[in-house]
């Protein structure tokens, strides 16, 4: 039953005595039915902010309804502030729009896990099962090579808990044990090349992440060349473990070498440490389109004993982390206390299962879209915006760059078409909702297609038309 119109003042009469009570306001069916579905907080304060721009006089009485119902819809009045983006960066892992897109597989699997599940529960006997059984069978699916999987947190949890697991205080067996008896109880260390050192983004540097779990770097050969030798140079008691970090966010060039996995897995063997590889990226297996990228199972193949990644760079899935080789390794990472600080939850696990399991996800899906495709839909969208906006602004079809993103495969261009309109469309797509994340280059606002589905270019037009009337009144 919507709310009574109020009758119209009388004249002279104060116009705000008619504004609707905040409690007829929550018996209109469509609030009532919000406020049970999203709580009554939220839909009581978009009544709430409905009702002061009437008692500011910006709003007449009877449009009081009908404004908190358009409020309790827009992001400021939703549970979760999170705005939906569209990503016409071209920018196919964007860390800052929250890297990879789940695949419909993933997102069916997230609300079914969303109740309760079978997380840790043994169907069977009704007791304890194992936790994570589902996602670890699946990656070791998609990585024969390992012998056993272990899912955390995120790639830096992964890197972290190998680190700590094999040469910190906790660490047990040969290599730790003698850290404790060389230093008196100190930690132990980790051999990492000078040309690995790396700052992952927002200043985060993985050696202060290491140093951070209480193991010591030993650093190792220059930055731009670091040999076997150097390794061999190095180890000695107390070294828990050699680290190699694919510098997954920038290239060394020129006058450059480094160890490779086989001659580290040598190195390492003849020593009898672990030799961990942060490969960063996850790719399960080699991919001829990225060459340069490092991938798990030809890190275990050449010897490593542990691989880590991010669950969410390419493979394509929800954020964590992932821990692949040895299986008498794994179990010890599975048994440090830090494993319970670092372990995933239950939808992560679920949505990684589904990414591994099922459709290719969209990550690779953009990745690999052809030119010609790229054209086609860049095609349809300017066609599209041209029809809405006629020839109020200039919109153009240009070839545009797009990249991998999320620190992966830095030197990698991914040649496509964008539709460019005049520069100020970048920061005012930013205010609509969804949220359109263009690129701003060379005077233009590019919207690149390669990480839109079609389905969503009827948005983008919207978004583009509603940005033009902003414009258009403000100038
Ligand atoms: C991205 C990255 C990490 C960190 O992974 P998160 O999942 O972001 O925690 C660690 N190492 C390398 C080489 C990376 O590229």
């Amino acid at each position: 039953m919507p709310v009574a119109a109020a009758e119209p003042p009388a004249a002279g009469e104060d116009p705000r005595r008619h504004i609707p009570r905040t409690d007829q306001l929550l018996a209109d069916p469509a609030l009532a039915s919000l406020a049970e579905r999203h709580g009554p907080a939220l839909v009581k304060a978009a009544i709430g902010a409905a009702q002061e721009q009437a008692r500011r006089a910006d709003l007449a009485p009877h449009a009081v309804r009908d404004r908190a119902v358009e409020l309790a819809h827009t992001p400021e009045f939703a549970p979760s502030s999170q705005r939906v983006a569209l990503n016409a960066t071209g920018i196919v892992v964007h860390t800052n729009l929250g890297r990879a897109p789940l695949s419909a597989a993933a997102l069916d699997a997230v609300t079914a896990a969303a109740g309760y599940v079978d997380l840790e529960f043994d169907v069977a006997t009704g007791g304890r099962g194992i936790r994570g059984r589902g996602a670890n069978a699946a990656v070791l699916a998609g990585c024969p090579a390992a012998q056993a999987a272990l899912v955390v947190n995120n790639g830096a949890a992964a890197l972290s808990l190998a680190v700590t697991a094999l040469a910190g205080r906790m660490a047990s067996g040969m290599a730790g044990a003698m850290a404790g008896a060389m230093a008196g109880g100190a930690t132990g260390t980790v051999l990492v090349s000078r040309g690995e050192m790396v700052e992952i983004g927002d200043g985060f540097r993985l050696p202060d992440l290491i140093e951070a779990t209480g193991v010591r770097i030993v650093e190792v050969g220059t930055t731009n060349r670091t040999r076997r030798s150097d390794y061999e140079a190095a180890l000695g008691p107390g070294v828990g473990a050699i680290l190699k970090i694919h510098p997954s966010n920038f290239v060394v060039a020129g006058f450059t070498a480094q160890a490779s996995v086989a001659e580290l897995a040598e190195v390492a063997r003849s020593h009898d440490v672990p030799l961990v590889v942060d490969i960063g990226s996850g790719l399960l297996a080699a991919d001829p389109a990225l060459p340069d990228e490092p991938d798990a199972t030809s890190a275990l193949q050449a010897g490593a004993d542990l691989v880590t990644c991010s669950g969410d760079k390419l493979l394509g899935g929800p954020q964590a982390g992932l821990i692949l080789g040895r299986a008498d390794l794994v179990q010890r990472l599975r048994r440090h206390p830090l494993h319970r600080a670092f372990r995933a939850d239950k939808l992560a696990l679920a949505a990684l299962e589904a990414t591994l399991r099922g459709p290719e996800p969209p990550v690779t899906t953009y990745r690999r879209r052809s030119g010609t495709e790229l054209r086609r839909l860049a095609e349809v969208l300017a066609a599209e915006v041209s029809a809405r906006v006629g020839d109020r602004i200039p919109v153009r079809i240009v070839p545009a760059e797009g990249r991998i993103g999320g620190g992966g495969a830095p030197g990698v261009p991914l040649p496509g078409w964008a539709v460019a309109l005049p520069a100020d469309y970048g920061p005012e797509l930013r205010r609509g909702d969804p949220l359109v994340v263009a690129r701003v280059v060379d005077g233009y606002c590019l919207l690149d297609c390669r990480c839109l589905e079609q389905a969503q270019l009827p948005q983008v037009v919207e978004a583009v038309a509603a940005a033009e009337r902003r414009l258009g009144a403000d100038r």
